[in-house]
């Protein structure tokens, strides 16, 4: 016995000794992921946050500046229109067709803003701005999700709305759980572009998404700056915010209300499986549970493979798929639901 404890003791003493002698180098430090391993990540692009911006109301400013900065910039925002109003028709063309050259998302905010006294006048003011989005899109009626806001001081108190949503394959962005944690904002009119991006450091931090929400947007810096009777930032503060969002597109994946709704569905209820053939090919099975017809933005996909892997083909249905590879790290972007996706070295 006292032998054996002797022993345990000298034992330890050496691999304790072995640890202090050894300085950790960089060769010694765990990998991030095991050889062999896939994961889906969190945001697209394998970003570090989202960023999510509002625009209500289809306001003259929102049409005449935002969408056309927001387009030199490659932002993105998710503009909440109203199709029945004086505002949107003037401005018809820039809402529904140079909006898409961006790929901006519309979005439905009812045709009139007025809210609805009962069923029938809801599925217009619902049904409609739907039908309006869909074309605007070249898309068929009810192709695709839509983004939802009732409007403010609104009524829809004798009305079946949650029947209707579901008709039109609305997504009430005020109701719904969009599943991972946000800091929104609705930005205050003047505000200046310190203050406007004063929340992304947290954001950042956090992993979560950084959103905004805005209202008019104004060619005079007035006191406040009014957008044709809406409350607005100013025409150039604007610009100097959407100059510094472009830059952090190298951290935050910048997306409308429903490619971001779409992707955290999809990742959550996804499964995900890394195949070996041999060590030369490689498979990836991945599927969700959610409706292929609806839940169809490809998932950042990120898989581990030894490291001196310098070179492979990504390949899903007889179709190459663009990829990154580092040290056997290979990243790519696959709608869920699909074809097998082979890697081959
Ligand atoms: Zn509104």
């Amino acid at each position: 016995m006292k032998k054996i404890l002797i022993t345990l003791i000298a034992v330890s003493l050496i691999f304790s000794s072995c640890k202090k002698d050894d300085s950790p180098t960089e060769e010694e430090t765990p990998l991030p992921m095991a050889e062999g391993t896939v994961k889906i990540a969190k945001w697209k692009g394998d970003k570090r946050a989202a960023m999510l911006f509002y625009f209500d109301d289809s306001t003259i400013g929102q049409a005449k500046y935002g969408i056309r900065i927001f387009n030199k910039h490659h932002l993105i925002g998710t503009w909440f229109v109203n199709p029945g109003s004086d505002y949107y028709k003037y401005n018809k063309d820039i809402w529904e067709k140079e909006s898409q050259q961006g790929h901006q998302e519309l979005a439905n905010h009812t045709m009139t803003h007025k809210g609805a006294a009962n069923n029938q006048k809801a599925d217009y003011e619902i049904g409609e701005a739907s039908r309006i989005i869909w074309k605007a899109r070249g898309e068929k009626e009810f192709a695709s999700l839509i983004a939802f806001n009732r409007g403010g001081g609104t009524s829809w108190d004798k009305v079946n709305l949650n029947a209707i949503l579901k008709k039109y394959k609305n997504i009430d962005r005020v109701t719904t759980k969009i599943g991972e944690r946000m800091i929104g904002w609705s930005v205050p009119k003047g505000s200046k572009p310190a203050t406007i991006l004063k929340n992304y450091p947290k954001a950042l931090k956090d992993s979560m998404i950084w959103m905004l929400s805005f209202h008019g947007i104004a060619e005079k810096n007035g006191n406040p700056p009014m957008d044709h009777g809406n409350g607005a930032v100013w025409v150039e503060h604007f610009k100097t915010f959407a100059k510094k969002a472009e830059e952090l597109k190298s951290k935050f994946w910048n997306a409308g209300y429903i490619q971001i709704y779409k992707y955290i569905q999809e990742r959550k209820t996804a499964s995900i499986k890394l195949i070996q053939y041999n060590d030369k090919k490689y498979a990836v099975e991945l599927s969700s549970q959610k409706d292929a017809k609806y839940y169809n933005e490809a998932l950042t996909i990120i898989v581990q493979l030894p490291q001196d892997w310098k070179a492979c083909s990504v390949e899903q249905n007889g179709k190459k798929l663009k990829h990154t590879i580092k040290n056997g790290r290979i990243q790519f972007d696959a709608v869920p639901n699909g074809d097998k996706i082979y890697i081959r070295r």
